[in-house]
């Protein structure tokens, strides 16, 4: 499984950051950082979908 973030949809609403803080981090203006560049590990894949699930610009999705 990978992330997929996209920082043109992103508004900063920092829930990815607070549902899966070990999968995100926030820049100062508050835009997600994606923290993982590569495979997620097995036991945050479920936080990965919940944060993915919950962002309200679609901007984070799920590559299987
Ligand atoms: S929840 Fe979505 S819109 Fe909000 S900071 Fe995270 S990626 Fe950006």
């Amino acid at each position: 499984m990978k992330i997929i973030y996209d920082r043109s949809a992103c508004q900063g609403h920092n829930r990815c950051y607070m549902l899966a803080p070990e999968l995100f981090d926030t820049d100062e203006e508050g835009y997600a950082i994606p923290l993982l560049d590569g495979d997620v590990p097995a036991e945050l894949e479920q936080k990965a979908r919940l944060a993915a699930d919950n962002c309200p610009e679609f901007a984070i999705t799920i590559e299987e």
